[in-house]
């Protein structure tokens, strides 16, 4: 077992001056994809999904099949994250079936839509701070609120910056490992009308940020790019989905030199599944079998995961975790 915590992974990410991409999966066959990109590339990886946002029919199913799948890569350092989690009991769900890191949403109120005080997000934070670290595992808290939608659900359409004041004083309050903060980006599959520049996504932020809150890691929500040239082969295939820009590459890579550790995507991947699956489907009129357009799928993912790998810099840095005593899973 080479699971390792979120802090672990991101102490190390600050000493090496490097990001970490965290993917979203939301079944086996993506997970083991993700897997398979960190150990060709030889790095760190943070494996996330969100509660109920899974294709199998239960998370606890899923989430302990996710902890076996992990434990198979032995020679791959895995963070094993909740993402969005929207409630102190769903991340003690994540920590009971084995997790080394949550994230807890407290920028929203349970509803997802209203907007949480600064207190009532701190006070939330805190509590699953409190259980966590007694567990050994990480947390991520989230400042402002990065709009769009991960998961389909609630949508909040508004973008609220997170301020480095409070940043300190969230940090001081809770105790989190990670703080995710609001710069700009948004969630989902339809980001910017044009592509972003200095004006949309505030880079000023994260260096100011990350001086104020020096031991705890920042991440970046919302950063895929959307490549055109997926969007084009899923529209080729019957998607129908708009011209839109994400994260330029240029611009994740630079985040890390300004403190960003932690960098989500969601989207760039479950695309290149999606564009890989739809064409499979769309290329073979007679096999039922689900097995081709999931292998497809899985093929597609880990090669463009694989490539964000070294766009972040971890891809290499798998030795940096070697001689570290890994975290038993609780
Ligand atoms: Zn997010």
């Amino acid at each position: 077992m080479t699971l390792i915590t979120l802090r672990q992974a991101l102490d190390a990410a600050a000493e090496g001056g490097y990001g970490v991409g965290a993917f979203n999966v939301t079944d086996l066959v993506q997970a083991e994809a993700v897997l398979s990109a960190a150990r060709e590339t030889d790095a760190p990886v943070i494996v996330q999904t969100i509660a109920g946002a899974s294709a199998h029919g239960s998370d606890e199913v899923f989430w302990e099949a996710l902890v076996n799948l992990a434990a198979r890569y032995e020679d791959v350092p895995v963070v094993l994250h909740l993402d969005h989690g929207p409630s102190f009991e769903d991340c003690e769900r994540a920590v009971n079936a084995g997790f080394t890191s949550v994230m807890i949403d407290g920028s929203l109120l349970p509803d997802r839509v209203s907007h949480a005080t600064f207190e009532q997000n701190a006070a939330v934070t805190k509590k699953v701070v409190d259980f966590a670290h007694a567990h050994g595992v990480s947390v991520e808290g989230e400042l402002g609120t990065i709009g769009g939608s991960e998961d389909g659900g609630a949508t909040v359409k508004e973008i609220v910056l997170a301020d480095p004041d409070e940043a300190e004083r969230f940090v001081a309050a809770t105790g989190v490992d990670a703080l995710a903060v609001a710069i700009g980006t948004s969630h989902g599959a339809y980001k910017f009308t044009s592509p972003p520049d200095g004006t949309v996504l505030r880079m000023d932020l994260i260096s100011e940020i990350a001086e104020r809150v020096p031991t705890t890691h920042l991440v970046m929500h919302g950063s895929s790019s959307l490549p055109a040239d997926l969007r084009e082969q899923i529209n080729a295939y019957g998607g129908a989905l708009p011209e839109s820009w994400g994260v330029p590459e240029e611009e994740k890579a630079r985040s890390t030199k300004l403190g960003i550790r932690k960098i989500n995507q969601g989207m760039d991947s479950h695309m290149a599944y999606a564009a890989a699956a739809r064409r499979s489907l769309a290329e073979d009129g007679i096999t039922v079998d689900p097995a081709p357009f999931e292998r497809a799928g899985r093929e597609a993912m880990q090669r463009i995961v694989a490539e964000r790998m070294h766009v972040f810099g971890q891809a290499g840095q798998a030795r940096r975790h070697r001689s570290a005593k890994p975290v038993a899973a609780s």
